[in-house]
């Protein structure tokens, strides 16, 4: 049978299992499948041609029982409102594994931003806000970067919004650039989140993580930290990292700065001093003590689940992994920290930003990553622990802690 790679359809697949699991009542669960409220949207964008080019946009506001929604906006030339859904579903437990006192959305545009000039980018950006400003806001939801999306997009959106509103309210997003009230660490958060979770795990697995090796796909914002990170805090030796257009490796591991200098001067990972190329999907199979899928869904597969040889398992990207990939790798005993757990470190400081805003206050790198490791080694345990007490994997485990929460907080609010 051909394994069914719709993100939402695999979402829905995860919380079916966990509902079985907890013995959910049906009508929760029904409800807990689709999500609350969504929008689609066109925005009209004036192109520095002087025609008028039209994208397709959306913000899924999934679930906001337990506070106001919160998400990433994406632009890929691939978004679809099912990836969307999927996303905003992920975030609503996200933020329930993580104890936050908020709900969960995502937002999308149908655009490739590398096609875009800088000024066609900020009118995509101030018009996305437009279609979505009545619909989101600090008690409301709250958008944030995701894959192709970054500080000066936030920039452009917190701008856009407080124009149509008459008033500041930094809070009403997060992941802007610190000048505006974003939070210092935001940048690194996801991979830092990522790292303390690591740490976690190599201590339940044994791992010493001293001269452990570590291939990461994607090279993005997670990806290009964690890498960073792995090295600085860790010493773990990253002996592939790759991008959308191929991997490079090098046995004796990649300095991080060296990669850094390179992108800088070439724009890309390709011919990096001392490195070997090789594809994405050969590194996904590389014998690594630690894999850290950081791009997109649906890398790790049926196809290839039973050639992945990492012990540890890290899921910084969101769905890279498919349910019945899920089974190999817990049947041959890979420890998967899982997506919604792994990364949760973004919204986590996403939230401190929200939390400074409020207060009009700064906290420093050191207090914010405090916090954070605090939040992620409580998270990590909670969800170990529920997978040992019922013999469960650890996404069946995050799925058990976080579905649990919403469902109290809908039930308390008396919607099922
Ligand atoms: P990004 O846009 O900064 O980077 C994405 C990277 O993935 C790029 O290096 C790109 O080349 C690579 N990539 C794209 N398609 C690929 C493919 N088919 N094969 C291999 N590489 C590919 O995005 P990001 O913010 O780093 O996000 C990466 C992942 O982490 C996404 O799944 C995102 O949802 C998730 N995530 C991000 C955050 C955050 O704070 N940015 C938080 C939680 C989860």
């Amino acid at each position: 049978m051909i394994e069914n790679l719709n993100p939402f359809a695999i979402a829905q697949a995860q919380l079916d299992e966990a509902a079985a699991v907890l013995q959910l009542d049906p009508s929760m669960h029904k409800f807990l499948r689709e999500p609350l409220r969504e929008f689609h949207f066109s925005i009209p964008v004036r192109m520095d041609d002087g025609q008028t080019e039209t994208f397709r946009g959306f913000r899924v506001q999934y679930n906001d029982a337990r506070g106001p929604s919160k998400g990433g906006v994406r632009f890929h030339p691939d978004e679809t409102i099912d990836t969307v859904r999927a996303l905003a579903a992920w975030m609503t437990w996200k933020t329930a594994v993580a104890d936050l006192p908020l709900g969960g959305a995502k937002g999308g545009v149908i655009c490739n931003p590398r096609e875009l000039s800088n000024q066609e980018l900020e009118r995509l950006s101030r018009g996305y806000m437009r279609a979505i400003a009545r619909f989101v806001g600090l008690t409301q939801d709250v958008p944030a970067p995701d894959v192709y999306t970054n500080p000066q997009i936030m920039a452009w959106m917190l701008d856009e919004y407080e124009v149509l509103v008459g008033h500041h309210e930094p809070g009403m997003i997060t992941g802007k650039p610190q000048l505006l009230g974003g939070s210092a660490g935001r940048a690194a958060a996801t991979a830092m989140g990522g790292i303390f979770a690591i740490r976690e795990a190599a201590r339940v697995v044994g791992l010493p993580l001293e001269d452990a090796t570590c291939a990461i796909q994607g090279y993005g914002n997670v990806g290009s930290h964690a890498h960073r990170l792995a090295g600085d805090i860790y010493g773990l030796k990253v002996v592939a990292v790759s991008d959308e257009f191929g991997g490079i490796y090098n046995e004796h591991g990649i300095n991080s700065e060296v990669i850094q200098n390179h992108i800088y001067k070439t724009g890309s990972l390709d011919g990096c001093p001392d490195c070997e190329t090789l594809s994405n999907a050969e590194l996904l199979e590389l014998d690594v003590d630690i894999l850290i899928p950081a791009a997109i869904e649906n890398q790790i597969t049926s196809r290839n689940a039973a050639n992945v040889k990492a012990r540890i398992l890290a899921e910084l990207a969101n769905g890279p992994t498919t349910p019945r990939a899920d089974k190999i790798l817990f049947d041959k005993g890979t420890y998967l920290i899982p997506d919604f757990l792994c990364n949760a470190g973004g919204v986590t400081v996403s939230y401190f930003e929200m939390v400074q805003n409020a207060y009009q206050y700064r906290w420093d790198e050191k207090m914010v990553d405090q916090r954070l490791d605090r939040k992620m080694t409580t998270a990590f345990h909670a969800v170990h622990q529920m997978a040992q007490d019922n013999r469960v994997d650890n996404r069946v485990a995050a799925y058990l802690v976080a579905v649990a929460k919403v469902a109290e907080a809908v039930h308390l609010r008396g919607w099922v």
